[in-house]
């Protein structure tokens, strides 16, 4: 590997500076993702600065209709967590989900939104639970925040703070996992609110997106039933040696009727 320096800023200020000074800096949260890339050359820092020191980014709490939880918190904190587990048990489930137990006590909800692999997990509850992405210079809402495979909104050297979910009447998320990775081949959130329903379908396509059509079927009739047989057009889907694009359409649907009947 090679070598960089390595920073362990007190305050996000520090963390800032720390990341503006050190040549091409990156920061690092549960490592899960970026150590990986560094060790394939892929990422090669001259400056990792940790974010494991930073004071306050790993509270969960429930202030009215918003579920706030902290950039920080690992997936495992947000899989056992009762304000969770109360406010919107799909997300627990879907946290408990990813990845091993090793991944889940390392990896952290800010590290999985900063990076947005189009597999992932948590940028589907984002998009469906109306999430806002707050940050250390504003905040970005999750209908703007996800801009594609591995692209976001965040600015160079912005750090995700904490994440607030709009409280849903109710959610549930379904997926199908890689058997190695247990990243999703097709992961679907649906999330039910007096304004209507979002659905938001992960792994199928090169970033994550909203699916109208399930969205509008289900606002009108919140039954697996209203969405029987709906499969997305394989025209923008993924095909790779995992899944052909009209598979990974035809999983979408399969998902889709699973995350309702999860939710109900
Ligand atoms: C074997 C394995 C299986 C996995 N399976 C799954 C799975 O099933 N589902 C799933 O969703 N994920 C899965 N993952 C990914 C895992 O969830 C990672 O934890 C996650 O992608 C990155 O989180 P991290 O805290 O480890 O981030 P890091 O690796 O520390 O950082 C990742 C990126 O985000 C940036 N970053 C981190 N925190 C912040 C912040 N607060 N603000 C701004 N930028 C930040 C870093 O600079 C870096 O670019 C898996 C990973 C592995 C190794």
């Amino acid at each position: 590997m090679r070598e960089f320096a390595y920073a362990r800023p007190a305050s996000l200020a520090e963390a800032a500076a720390a990341f503006a000074g050190g040549g091409e800096a990156a920061f690092i949260a549960g490592g899960h993702t970026l150590l990986p890339a560094m060790k394939s050359r892929l990422r090669m820092p001259d400056t990792i600065v940790d974010l494991g020191a930073l004071p306050g980014l790993t509270a969960i709490a429930r202030d009215g209709d918003t579920l706030w939880i902290g950039a920080l918190t690992t997936h495992a904190a947000v899989a056992t967590s009762p304000e969770v587990a109360a406010a919107i048990p799909g997300l627990a489930r879907l946290a408990g989900q990813i990845g091993d137990p090793q991944v889940r006590n390392a990896g952290t909800i800010g590290g999985v939104l900063a990076n947005n692999d189009p597999a992932a997990d948590y940028p589907s509850a984002a998009l469906a639970l109306k999430a806002v992405i707050e940050t250390d210079r504003g905040a970005h809402d999750a209908d703007d925040y996800f801009q594609g495979m591995f692209a976001t909104a965040l600015a160079d050297g912005e750090i995700i703070t904490r994440i607030g979910f709009a409280v849903p009447r109710a959610a549930a998320y379904a997926k199908f996992r890689h058997p190695a990775s247990r990243y999703a081949l097709v992961g679907v959130f649906v999330a039910a609110y007096a304004d209507g329903v979002r659905v938001a379908v992960t792994g199928a396509g090169p970033g994550v997106f909203r699916w109208a059509e399930a969205e509008a079927a289900l606002t009108a009739d919140f039954r697996a039933e209203a969405v029987a047989g709906m499969a997305l057009d394989s025209g923008d889907l993924n095909s790779d040696i995992h899944a052909s694009a009209e598979y990974r359409g035809h999983l979408a649907g399969v998902m889709l009727a699973d995350a309702v009947r999860a939710a109900g």
